[in-house]
């Protein structure tokens, strides 16, 4: 067997569980707790340490990377073809 065959046939073996299990993940639970806040949706001013809401999620929860890139795609297939 060739060995290049024999090495994609082994990183496809690996990689695709992993891509399909990301996408199942990103389709069942498409928002994940933000690691800023760790959820909470607040966070600290670094010199004062005054409370303030959280500017990188919504009340602690953000949006997988995989589910915003989806999101994107299904926008511009809609807007394209309407
Ligand atoms: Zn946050």
């Amino acid at each position: 067997m060739d060995p290049l065959l024999a090495l994609a046939i082994t990183l496809a073996a690996i990689l695709t569980p992993v891509t399909l299990g990301y996408a199942g993940l990103c389709w069942v639970k498409p928002f994940t707790t933000c690691r800023r806040c760790a959820g909470t949706g607040r966070t600290t001013t670094r010199v004062l340490r005054r409370p303030r809401a959280c500017r990188r999620c919504d009340r602690g929860l953000r949006l997988r990377a995989g589910r915003w890139i989806y999101n994107q795609f299904a926008r511009l297939h809609r807007e394209s073809t309407r």
